[in-house]
């Protein structure tokens, strides 16, 4: 389907839930003789507060909601119309005031009825969660304190704005009406809980122990995990899981890491992780046989979902990983189709893998392109950022009938994407992955 189609049916299949609340609270009985402003107020918070359930619901790692775009680009759109929505909820008491003047008193946050204050604690809350998302490496939180944070912050934003709403009763003035904001309210926390605490923490298949921790070039190391007890994951290659090291059921530490093996091999999963702060630089002290908790697989960044007569793989530094993923896998499978990998990092001491993608050179029909962006005199190849002029020297004429996959630092990332739309490749033909969810 095309890419834009699509896009407008999501748009208007997301515009259809987060107004129908509202239309459901105009179904008699209704509050008579308020002004436009007022009812206009009213409306831009029930459609903000919705916005946010459904925001919450969306980023609950639900895979059946996540699978078709993947919980990466959820999470993307995820922060941009968060903040559309928090804009929505502060039009409401603004418009409020516009209406009626004197309810100007409604901004001392200590005085008020019930319902002014839980909506003040509300949008504190969302204040908040925006300030702390949007400056986290200034304020120097660490992501672990951001993410107790935002998810504390996000259930106060939401639990009293349900207050605030049925506190205030005038278009909750029947006892469905109450259920229509308490029931989502309620099924929010139990999917949270399932998804973030029981289901990783007791499902005995999300169980794995560590059975190796391989040093790499370039800083990184290879963590390789084996199932205990139970078959194994199976994902699709390219897609990353959440890993969280340790024996303690309740922890704050969960980081995200493509799997580089082969999806043909489910019950043994190598991660290449490039050690980058506290949780990657402590690997090499991990034990073999120390228990660990994977969440996944997760992500739409996968070989898998876009058939073609051959590909073209573009890799900036670690961003080599899922790419790996679908080397191994095609080597396992025995897949004939030419593939490119275009590798590059600073200096080619830096480069992971190497010894492996030249046994996957032999295995494949395979071409891998090293682009170290300096080299000493004796390298005879190519040198300097990745660039249209390198692209075209190697990769083969038949651009439109492959598939583009990138992964890399979000620059290098834009310029290739920019640079590949005017060579002539279609949008839905370039698909990336940025390490970056936050
Ligand atoms: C989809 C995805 C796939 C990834 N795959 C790989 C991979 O294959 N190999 C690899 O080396 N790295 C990968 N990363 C990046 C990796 O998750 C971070 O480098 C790592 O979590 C850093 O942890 P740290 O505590 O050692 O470093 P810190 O210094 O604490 O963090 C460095 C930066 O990494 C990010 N980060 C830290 N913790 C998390 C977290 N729990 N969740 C999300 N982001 C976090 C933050 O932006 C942070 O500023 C991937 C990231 C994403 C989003």
């Amino acid at each position: 389907m095309n890419i834009l189609f699509t896009g407008i049916l999501w748009l208007l299949l997301y515009l259809a839930v987060v107004t129908l609340p509202l239309f459901l609270m105009l179904v008699p009985p209704v509050p008579t003789g308020r002004g436009f402003w007022l009812e206009l107020s009213v409306a831009f918070g029930f459609v903000g507060l919705t916005q946010i359930v459904v925001q919450l619901i969306l980023t609950s790692r639900f895979k059946s909601l996540s699978a078709p775009y993947g919980i990466d680009i959820i999470l993307r759109f995820h922060r941009q119309i968060a903040l559309v929505a928090i804009g929505f909820i502060l039009i409401h008491p603004v418009l409020i005031i516009v209406d009626t003047p004197s309810r100007v008193k409604l901004l001392n946050p200590l005085g008020g009825t019930w319902a002014s204050k839980t909506a003040w604690m509300s949008l504190f809350c969302l204040v908040g969660l925006a300030v702390t998302s949007l400056f986290r490496v200034r304020l120097g939180l660490s992501y672990e304190r951001w993410r107790l944070f935002h998810l504390v912050l996000a259930g106060g934003a939401v639990i009293f704005a349900l207050l605030h709403v049925v506190m205030a009763g005038l278009y909750t003035n029947a006892l469905w009406k109450h259920g229509v904001w308490v029931l989502p309210g309620v099924g929010l926390i139990l999917l949270v809980l399932y998804t973030r605490v029981i289901k990783p923490g007791f499902f005995p298949d999300s169980i794995w122990r560590v059975a190796e921790v391989r040093p790499e070039r370039g800083n990184c190391v290879t963590l390789v995990l084996e199932a205990d007890g139970h078959a194994g994951m199976k994902f699709e290659p390219g897609q990353f899981a959440w890993v969280t090291l340790g024996d303690r059921k309740f922890t704050m530490q969960e980081n995200p890491f493509s799997i580089r093996s082969s999806a043909a091999r489910p019950g043994r999963l190598e991660f290449g992780i490039k050690k980058m702060g506290d949780f990657t630089n402590n690997l090499p002290n991990v034990k073999p046989g120390t228990r660990a908790v994977l969440q996944g697989p997760h992500g739409a960044f996968s070989i898998d979902r876009y058939p073609a007569v051959g590909y073209v793989f573009i890799a900036g530094g670690i961003g080599v990983t899922p790419l790996m993923s679908f080397l191994h896998t095609m080597a396992d499978r025995g897949d004939p189709r030419p593939v490119i990998l275009v590798y590059a990092d600073k200096t080619l001491e830096d480069m992971a893998f190497q010894e492996e993608l030249a046994e996957l050179e032999k295995a494949l029909d395979l071409k891998v392109v090293y682009v170290p962006e300096k080299a000493g005199e004796d390298w005879q190849g190519e040198t300097g950022l990745v660039t249209w002029d390198i692209l075209e020297r190697h990769v083969p004429r038949d651009l439109i009938h492959r598939e583009f996959f990138l992964c890399g630092p979000a620059p290098m990332m834009a310029s290739l994407q920019k640079a590949l739309r005017a060579a002539g490749v279609q949008q839905d033909h370039i698909h990336l992955e940025l390490f970056d969810l936050v």
